[in-house]
């Protein structure tokens, strides 16, 4: 397969989990792709190795360094924003700069790596921000911040597809329910809460989502824009 033969795309946070599965995706499709890391080096640089693709530092959390990263990239036919962290815990307890930093990753990454995208992006531009079916059910308690940061990225999709729609340029949001990452391992204490609340009781693979994701950035998703996907066995249903 090679539908993305020639084309530029951009995933950050690659290195690991459902990120590292879209990087691989695109790259086996003939793409020229780059991804960010922030913490894992190792697992970034195997990766690069392994798929031809080119791995740089950024953090996330660094929003001028995630413009910088994005405009320097020239003209994206792909955008993928990935990075995502979850902070959980009592939020009487919890340390507001730990929230604004999720924030920071969660939403405000995600907004402005998507305008400066869009400054250089083709006709037929991709835009595809990860965000959770947590966007629209939250079922547990702890999870608040996160929770937010999710249902927020469906007003960037809405918005920013207004904005875009003209240029020829779609954003979608992919929202995935439990997906076995080192984030989420399949085997943890959560396991059989989380297959609880689901009609398909296991965890998903980040190579279905990233599935999805190929698909709304191929040529058959050219008029799917501004909506969210919600990839979760049932778990939002
Ligand atoms: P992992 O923790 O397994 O991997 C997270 C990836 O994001 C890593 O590559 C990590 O890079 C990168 N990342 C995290 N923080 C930063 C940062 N500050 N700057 C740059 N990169 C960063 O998570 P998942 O693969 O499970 O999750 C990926 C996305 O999917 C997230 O947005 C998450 O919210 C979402 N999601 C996940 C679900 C799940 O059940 N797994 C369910 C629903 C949504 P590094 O290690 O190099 O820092």
């Amino acid at each position: 397969m090679s539908i993305f033969q020639g084309k530029s795309v951009l995933v950050l946070g690659g290195s690991r989990g459902i990120g590292a599965a879209i990087v691989r995706r695109f790259a086996t499709e003939g793409a020229a792709v780059t991804f960010t890391y922030a913490g894992s080096r190792a697992a970034a640089d195997q990766l690069a190795a392994e798929t031809g693709s080119t791995a740089v530092l950024t953090d996330s959390a660094n929003r001028d360094a995630v413009i910088a990263r994005v405009r320097e990239s020239g003209p994206l036919d792909v955008l993928v924003v990935n990075a995502g962290i979850g902070v959980f815990g009592d939020a009487l307890e919890q340390d507001p700069d730990v929230i604004d930093r999720l924030f920071q990753i969660n939403i405000q990454a995600p907004y402005h790596a998507s305008v400066e995208a869009a400054r250089q992006m083709p006709e037929g531009g991709r835009i595809i921000v990860i965000g959770s079916v947590n966007g629209d059910r939250m079922p547990v308690p702890g999870m608040a911040s996160y929770a937010v940061s999710k249902s927020a990225l469906q007003g960037l999709a809405r918005g920013l597809a207004r904005d875009f729609g003209p240029r020829g340029i779609t954003i979608n949001i992919v929202q995935p329910g439990p997906i076995d990452t080192d984030a989420n391992p399949e085997n943890g204490p959560m396991k059989d809460l989380m297959h609880s609340f689901m009609a398909i009781k296991r965890h998903g693979r980040p190579e279905e989502v990233a599935g999805m994701v190929a698909w709304l950035a191929g040529p058959e998703a050219g008029f799917v824009t501004g909506a969210m996907h919600t990839i979760d066995g049932a778990f939002g249903a």
